[in-house]
């Protein structure tokens, strides 16, 4: 996304806050090359404050205790690093480019509790592809909150790019294929789709992105191409629950963690993708236009442990 180098300073930004309150006393022990039970002890309670998770924290601690055995010198930021990577790479997720062949049009719906950034997200990515010299066209799925609708009309107008709305209340099916039919007949590539946060039951939430996406499939059997679940990394791993019931039933493809700038829990990255078994696409890491980076596996790795 025209990031070029800049990926492995954006995500040291990103993760500046983990770094400083979790990581940083963690340095120390890190540098050792022989470690006692206590030492030990100490590096595994500040990996799990970081929000590791305890799976991945276990199957560190099993590795570094195997390779200390005999009194070896160990590398235990190596091995960290190594055996992170091995957990992120796991899924990569596919790259957002408008495909050569089939359908002209992309529909991208986000989806997400409200507060977690799913608007500024849409914002943010709207004014990417469109920097990119790719045709975008905003649909405010999310009739039911005018704050949102406005917020999304702001983020269209400073990317040049048009959102569709219809009156607060409306039906969110209705201005979705009403989206997907005007950028098919245009040719647009990108056609994204804000929903609603919140409705009265999650069933009826289920239902109504149910119904969003029979009457986008009217127009564009294919569609949605991409449901970005949209997760803020400041909760950690308390809204993993959560999360799974809405990857488990609307159908999500991706996921996008936002506010890792202002979470000291950086490290969920690694139970979130262990848990929902989604590829992360993109990580919010600010509130600027430029903070929606692609995520990457060595990029986030390196932005976690080197200082
Ligand atoms: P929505 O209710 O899910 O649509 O959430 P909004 O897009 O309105 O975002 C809620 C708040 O989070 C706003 O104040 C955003 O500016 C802020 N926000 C969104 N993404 C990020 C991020 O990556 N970092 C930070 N620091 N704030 C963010």
């Amino acid at each position: 996304m025209g990031l070029l180098g800049g990926l492995f300073d954006k995500f040291k930004q990103g993760l500046k806050r983990t770094q400083d309150l979790v990581l940083a006393p963690m340095g120390r022990l890190l540098g050792l090359r022989r470690l006692d039970e206590a030492e030990l002890q100490e590096l595994e309670d500040l990996l799990l404050q970081a929000d590791l998770g305890v799976k991945a924290v276990d199957q560190l601690m099993l590795r570094l205790r195997a390779e200390l055995k005999g009194g070896a010198e160990v590398d235990p930021k190596a091995i960290l690093k190594d055996e992170l990577l091995k957990l992120l790479r796991q899924r990569p997720a596919a790259p957002f480019v408008a495909p050569s062949s089939g359908p002209a049009t992309q529909v991208v719906l986000l989806v997400g509790v409200n507060g977690v950034g799913k608007t500024t997200t849409l914002g943010k990515l709207a004014a990417h592809l469109k920097a990119r010299g790719e045709g975008v066209l905003v649909v405010a799925g999310d009739t039911f909150r005018a704050a949102a609708i406005d917020q999304l009309e702001r983020w269209g107008e400073r990317a040049g790019v048009p959102v569709i709305r219809n009156q607060m209340g409306g039906d969110p099916a209705a201005i979705a294929f009403d989206g997907a039919t005007s950028a098919l007949a245009k040719g647009t590539p990108w056609v994204l789709i804000d929903t609603a946060g919140r409705l009265h039951t999650k069933d009826h939430l289920m239902k109504e992105l149910d119904k969003i996406r029979r009457s986008l499939q009217k127009v564009i059997p294919a569609a949605p191409h991409r449901v970005l679940l949209v997760l803020d990394a400041t909760t950690g791993q308390n809204g993993l629950q959560q999360a799974e019931v809405f990857a488990r039933t609307a159908g999500v493809t991706d996921l996008v963690l936002t506010k890792l700038d202002g979470s000291a829990k950086g490290g969920v990255v690694v139970p979130i993708l262990d848990r929902l078994r989604l590829p992360i696409a993109f990580v919010g890491v600010g509130e600027g236009v430029d903070d929606l980076i692609p995520f990457d596996a060595e990029a986030f790795v390196d932005g976690l442990l080197d200082a």
